[in-house]
């Protein structure tokens, strides 16, 4: 089984004491590829260093909304910067994480559509994919995608939206991600969304150490779980694993630009 895990935070203290290992036990699992995706500007470095020091890794640079009150106005020019600085380097694949969380209340919805419409005008200019954090977003999400009219579209990581929604992103050339959400009994509308959808739009992620599957409630979450994460999907879907995990495979693959 060939698979990608097309969001992960292995830059992250939680694989401090392991990393290599876990990178390692992937690779003989199948998980040939993963991408690591960037939340602050104070972490940017930290992700670069981890995803240099190991085959296989691949980044994205970007300032994700979760973190809205650690971001100044001066990490966009930074972004710019830093994005000008590996642009022709053949692990930095997308400007991510980005995106509107209308979940937490907190984050105040006007600075994060501020916010996001810069960074996606930045991967336009870039031509860089977009890898997109949306909850309780998507319409939002889709309008300001709408109107930048990127050359190679992105993944909706963590997909949690309708049918309809999916959709809308699909029209604009977008993949979906799924991973552990759709594992739990209880994500019964998402795994009906997910056997709707067409192959060719579905993208295989862990966001590890985050979003554990079912059988990890309260654990770390690590891309070794995305054999099990992509057998329990197929099932889902009504495909073999093998199968499941070739086609998004190439979905990824196909969106990056990877020839192998
Ligand atoms: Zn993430």
């Amino acid at each position: 089984m060939r698979l990608i895990d097309s969001h992960c935070h292995l830059d992250f203290p939680a694989f401090d004491q392991d990393r290599a290992a876990v990178i390692a036990h992937c690779q003989t699992l199948g998980v040939e590829k993963m991408i690591v995706v960037g939340v602050t500007r104070q972490h940017w470095s930290r992700l670069w260093d981890t995803v240099s020091n190991h085959d296989g890794l691949y980044g994205a640079f970007g300032l994700h909304p979760y973190f809205l009150a650690e971001h100044q106005d001066s990490d966009i020019p930074a972004l710019v910067e830093q994005l000008s600085l590996y642009r022709d380097h053949p692990k930095l694949c997308a400007v991510g994480e980005i995106g509107l969380d209308f979940l937490l209340q907190e984050l105040d919805p006007k600075q994060q559509i501020h916010l996001f419409e810069q960074q996606v005008a930045i991967a336009a200019e870039f031509n860089l994919p977009v890898i997109i954090h949306s909850r309780r977003a998507n319409a939002q999400v889709t309008a300001i995608l709408k109107k930048a009219k990127l050359s190679r579209a992105g993944i909706i990581h963590a997909f949690s939206g309708s049918y309809e929604e999916a959709l809308e992103y699909i029209k604009l050339g977008f993949l979906l991600g799924f991973g552990g959400a759709a594992t739990w009994p209880r994500a019964t509308r998402l795994q009906s969304v997910l056997k709707r959808l067409p192959i060719a739009s579905i993208a295989l992620e862990t966001d590890s150490p985050d979003m554990p599957p079912e059988w990890l409630a309260g654990q770390r979450n690590s891309p070794e779980q995305l054999p099990s994460i992509c057998q329990y999907l197929a099932d889902i879907y009504g495909l073999s694993s093998t199968a499941f995990a070739a086609q998004t495979s190439t979905n990824v693959q196909r969106l990056f630009g990877w020839t192998v």
